[in-house]
């Protein structure tokens, strides 16, 4: 789709402030209710991510010398500055990705979370100490920032996931370049500018947009020590492996299929809710949307009609309109990406209980709209369940029991969140102790961790080994130094042995 010549053209934003150099490339964002182009974003190229460096590393010498205290300081000033502008961010956010506005408000909740927990960063980063772990000798750790680290965020969250990464790196004492998805980047600027005036110094938060050229600029630029993933599992894979290749610490969060287990002793009521939130609350843009449902026994029946029920009563709109229960999706590639997928689930003979592929919006007919879907007896080896489809489609698999429902989710790919509907303790301790997922709900369907814990699957839903924010963001973004030392007086002469705790 062309721009029309008179859009909005977002810059890039380094050192301290709005870059607008000659893009050669620009790419369009949409008004998903409309299917308008509302705006162009910029591609950047090496010259100008090199430039986003250069900025950083200037940057970074007087920031991590800058002391805890007044690091602080500043991150405090930032979370109010967010917090104030909460409702500004909730309207960027749903006008470019589509989703409802209360939705994109609590999207913002979850990123001031991971700020709050930012602003302890006095203590989180204190080292050990122990005193006389030899003869008059003591030994101690330190935790200094890594340098310049980058981010590279998926479009579902454009608020809240670039927060997870740069408010740690940030209260680290590094410095940080994030690439926004180049589908809704405007949050990114906003950010940027609050930064700025909560008083962080010029070029320790730079925003740069693009595509995969700017991502291989950053995964291959000798200046970047860190590299912070979060999207679609194939891409996360070769960040993983081109970022590690040139060096760089490196974690890459992936896609997702995550399923909710529904026992046959479960409130039915309450698992249909949660279902019917969990798979269409974004549209099923949600890297924890509950995709596949996994239903033992009895409650598959029980279950799906309660869904299918809720369903009728969905209010489909645009974003902006807080009456309306789901948005459109955020581009025309991804609507006929979804529509094929429900085609593909007819045609390997699930069971197709709500149809969302003809739903047109009164006001609003060009808008990227597909009603929620639903498909029951569907099996592992149809396309609709092995793959991520990440829109509003819910596909039900019947299990005999709890474990085979366990070895249903053993045989997935993914391994993001998970949940269980029960009334039976033992069956959610058995669940808890053997799904193979990073994040477990128990009567929860989106299992999301508070901002003092962490986020991170397992198997093809994270590459790295420590998850995201909470104390394992403060390891990611520093690294360690341990020291012993001596002070005494007297010269204790020439010994070769090697040193032992006498
Ligand atoms: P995506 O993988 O297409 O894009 C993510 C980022 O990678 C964007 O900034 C994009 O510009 C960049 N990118 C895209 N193609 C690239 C390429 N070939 N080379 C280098 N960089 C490239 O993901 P998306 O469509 O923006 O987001 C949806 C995906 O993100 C879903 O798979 C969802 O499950 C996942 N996600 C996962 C989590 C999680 O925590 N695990 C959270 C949110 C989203």
């Amino acid at each position: 789709m062309e721009a029309p010549a008179k859009v909005r053209t977002i810059t890039h934003w380094i050192a301290g402030k709005a870059d607008a150099h000659d893009a050669k490339r620009f790419g369009d964002i949409f008004d998903p209710a409309r299917g308008e182009v509302q705006a162009r974003v910029p591609f950047a190229d090496s010259e100008t991510i090199d430039r986003a460096v250069s900025a950083a590393r200037a940057a970074f010498p007087a920031w991590s010398a800058t002391p805890l205290g007044k690091r602080a300081e500043v991150l405090f000033t930032f979370r109010a500055l967010l917090k104030e502008h909460a409702g500004q961010f909730a309207q960027i956010v749903s006008s470019e990705h589509g989703k409802i506005v209360s939705d994109a408000e609590g999207e913002v909740a979850r990123a001031l979370e991971v700020v709050d927990f930012a602003c302890s960063l006095t203590h989180q980063m204190k080292g050990e100490f122990s005193e006389n772990v030899s003869t008059q000798i003591d030994t101690y750790s330190l935790r200094q920032p890594l340098g310049v680290c980058a981010g590279i965020t998926p479009f579902n969250f454009p608020m809240m996931v670039p927060a997870w990464m740069f408010a740690i790196a940030i209260a680290c004492g590094n410095t940080f370049i994030l690439k926004p998805s180049e589908r809704d980047p405007s949050a990114s600027m906003l950010v940027a500018e609050l930064w700025e005036r909560a008083g962080l110094p010029a070029g320790v938060f730079n925003v740069v947009h693009g595509d995969k050229a700017a991502v291989d600029a950053l995964l291959t630029h000798p200046g970047v020590s860190a590299v912070s993933f979060v999207g679609s599992t194939p891409i996360a894979q070769y960040i993983y492996a081109t970022a590690a290749a040139n060096g760089k610490r490196v974690q890459a969060l992936g896609g997702a299929k995550n399923h909710m287990v529904v026992m046959p002793d479960a409130d039915f009521d309450a698992a249909a809710d949660a279902l019917v939130s969990a798979a269409y609350g974004s549209a099923g843009q949600r890297c924890m949307a509950i995709s596949a449902a996994v239903t033992v026994g009895d409650a598959g029946d029980a279950v799906m009609q309660r869904v299918k029920s809720r369903i009728g009563t969905l209010k489909i709109g645009p974003g902006f309109d807080r009456g309306n229960d789901m948005g459109p999706v955020v581009t025309p590639a991804a609507r006929d990406r979804i529509l094929d997928y429900i085609d593909q689930g007819e045609r390997a003979g699930a069971t197709l209980l709500a149809d969302g592929r003809a739903l047109r919006v009164n006001g609003y007919e060009n808008g990227f709209f597909i009603g929620p879907t639903l498909f029951d007896h569907v099996s592992p080896n149809m396309s609709i369940y092995r793959d991520e489809i990440f829109g509003p489609v819910l596909v039900n698999v019947r299990a005999g029991s709890l474990d085979d429902a366990l070895a249903i989710l053993r045989a997935n790919p993914y391994g993001n969140g998970t949940s269980i509907f029960t009334r039976s303790g033992a069956a959610a301790r058995k669940f808890q102790s053997e799904v193979d997922a990073g994040m477990v709900g128990v009567n929860v369907p989106i299992p999301v961790p508070v901002g003092y814990y962490s986020f991170g699957g397992w198997k093809a839903s994270l590459f790295g080994d420590l998850h995201i924010y909470g104390e394992d963001g403060f390891r990611f973004y520093t690294r360690g130094k341990v020291i012993t030392s001596r002070w005494h007086d007297s010269n204790a002469g020439v010994n070769l042995g090697f040193p032992t705790h006498k």
